[in-house]
């Protein structure tokens, strides 16, 4: 499979890049890397980032079949690997909607929640 990083368009001033490639990973394979979140909305909240830089859900048409299959595999495979059987997954689609960083991310909530992330 090719890289999730799309030509030379990576922003150094971006968070969730930067978290790619040096954060503390729970879980990570194929271009995609989980985190915890820093400010959690569940007793387990994840953040799902892909290697590729696009900044919302609306650009989702930049990943080709396959790495888009992959990256949904690679949500349920966080969610399994931390042991969660049932949870909620969530994706903030544009300030109006609540999301703050602009870099597709994908939340994985189990367990007793707060709310809906923002
Ligand atoms: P959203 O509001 O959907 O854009 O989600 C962004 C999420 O990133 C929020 O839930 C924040 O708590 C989380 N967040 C912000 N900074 C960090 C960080 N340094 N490490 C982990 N999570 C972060
Ligand atoms: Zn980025």
């Amino acid at each position: 499979m090719r890289s999730a990083r799309r030509g030379s368009s990576l922003p150094d001033d971006c968070l969730f890049c930067n978290l790619f490639h040096e954060g503390d990973h729970v879980h990570a394979a194929d271009g995609f890397v989980a985190i915890r979140d820093i400010n959690p909305q569940a007793d387990t909240h994840l953040l799902v980032l892909p290697e590729r830089h696009v900044e919302t859900f609306r650009e989702i048409g930049e990943f080709d079949a396959d790495e888009a299959k992959r990256m949904l595999e690679f949500v349920a495979e966080t969610a399994r690997a931390v042991g969660l059987e049932d949870y909620r997954v969530v994706v903030n689609v544009g300030p109006g909607a609540g999301q703050t960083v602009f870099h597709l991310h994908w939340h994985i909530l189990g367990g007793s929640m707060r709310g809906l992330p923002e």
